[in-house]
C-alpha cells in the first residue's frame, strides 16, 4: 500500500475569477476577515463565493485534536473570545453571505465543548442577517448531549459532522473520534428537530469500495440527509499520505449508489469539499 505520487489531471484547478469573487476578495482583505475559503485556500472560492456561501471557522485557530488529515494547529488554544459571535456577523453582513457555513475546530478543554459560542455565534448571525441561511459543521463536543443540545436550540437550517473516513480507518485519521460516537451525534440531531443532517467523507487514505458503501449505509440508517464525498489531499509532508486517486468515474458510482440509498443529495466528485454546493442543502 504505498503513497500515491502525481496528482491526477482533474485534481488541478483553474485560479477563482468572476466580479462577485473579487469584489468579496478585496472585502476580505481590507477587514481582515477570516474565512475558511481563504486560509485553506479552497479550490472553490470562485464557485462559493460567486453564489454568496462562504465557510468562517470560530473558537480559534488552535485545535486540541490532531486528526492526521487536518492542517489545523494542535496545541492549547486561545482564550473564547466572547465578541466573535458578533465579530462574525458583521463578516457575514459585510460580505453580503447568503448562505453561511460556520465551523470550528474541537475544544475538549472547555466544559461546554465551545457549544455557548456556537450558540451565541448562530443566534448573532441571525439577529443581524435575518435573511442568511446557516449551515452548522460542529464537532462531536464529545457526545455530550447537553452541548449538543445548544447547537439543536439555536436551530440553523443545516447541521453537518463529518465521519471523514471509513470504521476501519477511524483511529488512524481522527485518533481522538469514534464511528459510532459520530452516528450516535448525527441520529440525535435528527431526533431532535434538525431538518436538515449532512456528513461527509474523504476518500485516497486506503479504504475499499466495499467500506465506502458500508459508510453509506450507516450514514442513511442515522437518518442522514446529506452526503458529500471527496478526495483527501495532502496538507503537508507530515499528514497521513494519499494513497489513491479516486477516479471520476468511481465519484459517479458512489453517487449513483447513494442516490438509490434515498439521500436527499450526494455531492461527489474529486474537488468536493464539505461546503461544496451548501447553499442547496438546506432544501
Ligand atoms: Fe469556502 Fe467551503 Fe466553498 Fe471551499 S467549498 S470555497 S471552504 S465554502
Ligand atoms: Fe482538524 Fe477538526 Fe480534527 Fe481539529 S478536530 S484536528 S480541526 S479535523
Amino acid at each position: 500500500n504505498k503513497p500515491a505520487t502525481g496528482k491526477p489531471k482533474w485534481l488541478r484547478v483553474k485560479l477563482p475569477t468572476g466580479k462577485k469573487y473579487t469584489e468579496l476578495r478585496g472585502l476580505v482583505d481590507k477587514y481582515s476577515l477570516n474565512t475558511i475559503c481563504t486560509s485553506g485556500s479552497c479550490p472553490n472560492m470562485g464557485e462559493c463565493w460567486g453564489d454568496g456561501t462562504a465557510t468562517f471557522m470560530i473558537l480559534g485557530n488552535i485545535c486540541t485534536r490532531s486528526c492526521g488529515f487536518c492542517g489545523v494547529k494542535t496545541g492549547r488554544p486561545e482564550t473564547v473570545d466572547w465578541d466573535e459571535p458578533e465579530k462574525v456577523a458583521r463578516s457575514i453582513k459585510i460580505m453580503k453571505i447568503k448562505h453561511a457555513v460556520l465551523t470550528s475546530v474541537d475544544r475538549d478543554d472547555l466544559k461546554d465543548g465551545g457549544s455557548i459560542i456556537w450558540y451565541e455565534t448562530v443566534k448573532a448571525v441571525r439577529r443581524m442577517n435575518p435573511e442568511t441561511t446557516m449551515e452548522t459543521l460542529i464537532p462531536d463536543f464529545q457526545g455530550i448531549e447537553r452541548n449538543i443540545d445548544r447547537i439543536i436550540e439555536a436551530n440553523p437550517e443545516v447541521v453537518s459532522h463529518n465521519m471523514e473516513t471509513v470504521r476501519r480507518l477511524t483511529r488512524e485519521v481522527r485518533i481522538q473520534a469514534k464511528y459510532d460516537r459520530s452516528l450516535e451525534v448525527l441520529k440525535y440531531l435528527k431526533a431532535n428537530g434538525i431538518r436538515r443532517t449532512k456528513s461527509g467523507i474523504m476518500l485516497g487514505l486506503g479504504e475499499t469500495e466495499d467500506e465506502v458503501i458500508q459508510t453509506l449505509h450507516d450514514l442513511r440508517d442515522a437518518n442522514v440527509d446529506v452526503v458529500t464525498i471527496g478526495q483527501y489531499l495532502q496538507p503537508s509532508k507530515k499528514h497521513l499520505p494519499v494513497k489513491e486517486f479516486i477516479t471520476p468515474e468511481q465519484f459517479a458510482k458512489y453517487e449513483e449508489i447513494g442516490k438509490a440509498l434515498g439521500f436527499r443529495h450526494v455531492e461527489s466528485g474529486a474537488l468536493v469539499r464539505s461546503s461544496y454546493h451548501a447553499q442547496k442543502h438546506i432544501l
